[in-house]
């Protein structure tokens, strides 16, 4: 029996967790979102990986969401010769837009052309994640001439950042828009847009994505991956022109300095929860189990930390597509979540005072959880159409389940995602009492309620009406 869990899993499928049986098992341990690097492979890998992933939720029986996380604009170093060099502290190294030759150790070629011209003397891009430091001592034409501060080993295709920020590439590459067309074709759940600045980049990946999905009648959630110095000041624009931000800790790390990204992550996840929007909190949360059987304590605490503040999801990157335990891995983080949430704090009427809610769905969905919260109620059950009222609901700690009944298996695969949502397919569209007494049964078949047990329960009239939640009622099951 699996530990109930308000925490979301994202895990990121690859060559270590590929294998349909294996796959499946990370399903029942845990993972509601798979994600899909298009960094890694062509269209049809990407094709058959959703595949993969659909057919293991349908054996697992879960709702799982598949989010397209697009490679975006990475600015990357070219090849070398040897594959690698060795850069060492004190010595000169130049990026060489121009260059065709492979590199070695004093020189490399770029693929982000532009770059000589975004950077000025004294400069410090980092190179590997930050492992390697160097600063720019010149630009002459393509060649940006530099003095290693930090060395270390520098193969093909590592990424550069500058401190700071500051890089003017666009968030959508034509290999991005190339990528949308593709996860519309598998009806992605979420495509998660890499280094936008702006709100501008997401309104743009918007327009592409729903005319990709069209023909499909199909709507994916956006996610706004915050990984660039200049998004910080923007956070807000860049939120509401999202559905769900990723606190990209990796690359964010790098631009702003380690040092930043802990109270940085803390303030994202409150402003994403009082603008109704998800969050995932990403990158090297079990790093140590790439290697490990068991993570070490601080990684311990960092999952723990992400859930006290209120994320919706953790994610897993290289841990779960790279590593040697990936099972092990979703089952120590699904203990990890499940322990941390019972410390979470709940205030909900500090959440309400001086709140005005207008709407009339928005109302209801409070008031579902105001009267839940203070009867003590075992569980919370919307009938949704599109998603919006366990949304609104989940953006508030509390100890009691949700669960979402939805006729639509885009919403139940959207709401994957929603922290302390369980989503639920069933036809509401019918009658409304046999609807409630039939949500009710499931419920109880599911072991998830028992006779005695209080619950509230939300739905619109008429049935099946997407946005017109309008019925509150509260039951005592039989
Ligand atoms: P990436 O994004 O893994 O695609 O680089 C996450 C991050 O930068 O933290
Ligand atoms: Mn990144």
């Amino acid at each position: 029996m699996a530990l109930r869990r308000a925490t979301k899993i994202v895990a990121t499928l690859g060559p270590a967790s590929s294998d349909p049986a294996l796959l499946e098992q990370m399903i029942r341990a845990g993972v509601n979102v798979v994600r899909l690097n298009f960094s890694h492979g062509v269209a049809q890998d990407h094709i058959d990986r959703a595949r993969l992933v659909r057919e293991a939720a349908h054996r697992a029986g879960r709702e799982v969401a598949i989010m397209a996380d697009l490679q975006g604009p990475k600015i990357r170093v070219g090849k070398f010769a040897q594959g690698k060099v060795m850069l060492e502290a004190g010595a000169p190294f130049v990026l060489d837009a121009a260059r065709t030759e492979l590199g070695d150790v004093t020189a490399v070629g770029l693929d982000y052309k532009p770059l000589p011209r975004e950077v000025k003397v004294g400069d410090t891009l980092l190179l590997n994640d930050g492992l390697i430091v160097i600063v720019v001592n010149a630009v002459r034409g393509e060649a940006i001439h530099t003095t290693v501060k930090l060395g270390g080993e520098l193969s093909n295709n590592k990424g550069i950042n500058k401190q700071g920020g500051g890089l003017t590439a666009p968030a959508l590459t034509a290999k991005d828009m190339d990528d949308i067309r593709t996860a519309m074709q598998f009806q992605a759940d979420y495509v998660a847009v890499s280094f936008p600045k702006n709100a501008t980049d997401m309104e743009m990946a918007r327009q592409l994505c729903n005319v990709a999905a069209a023909e499909f009648n199909h709507r994916p959630g956006l996610i706004a991956k915050i990984e660039r110095a200049e998004a910080i000041p923007k956070l807000l624009e860049i939120l509401l022109a999202s559905d769900g931000i990723m606190v990209a800790r990796g690359d964010l790390a790098v631009e702003v300095g380690n040092a930043a990204v802990p109270a940085l992550q803390k303030r994202m996840i409150k402003l994403a929860r009082e603008h109704d929007k998800v969050v995932i909190t990403a990158t090297q949360m079990m790093e140590s189990m790439i290697t490990n059987p068991v993570p070490t304590r601080a990684e311990v605490s960092d999952v723990a930390n992400a859930v006290l503040d209120g994320t919706d999801a953790v994610m897993l990157s290289a841990e779960t597509a790279a590593g040697k335990y990936p099972l092990e891995t979703v089952v120590e983080m699904a203990k990890i979540c499940h322990a941390a949430e019972a410390h979470d704090v709940v205030k909900l009427d500090a959440d309400f005072s001086g709140k005005i809610f207008a709407r009339i769905d928005q109302s209801i969905a409070m008031g579902a959880l105001f009267t839940a919260h203070h009867l003590g109620a075992k569980a919370i059950v919307a009938m949704t159409d599109s998603g919006s009222t366990p949304l609104w609901m989940s953006r508030h700690l509390i100890q009691i389940p949700i669960y979402a009944f939805t006729p639509r298996v885009a919403t139940q695969r959207k709401m994957a995602l929603y922290r302390n949502v369980r989503p639920l397919l069933k036809d509401t569209s019918g009658d409304r009492d046999t609807a409630l007494q039939q949500a009710e049964n499931d419920l109880k078949l599911r072991g998830l309620i028992q006779s005695g047990d209080i619950y509230a329960i939300t739905c619109g009239e008429p049935m099946g009406a997407p946005g017109g939640t309008n019925m509150l009622k509260i039951c005592q099951v039989v």
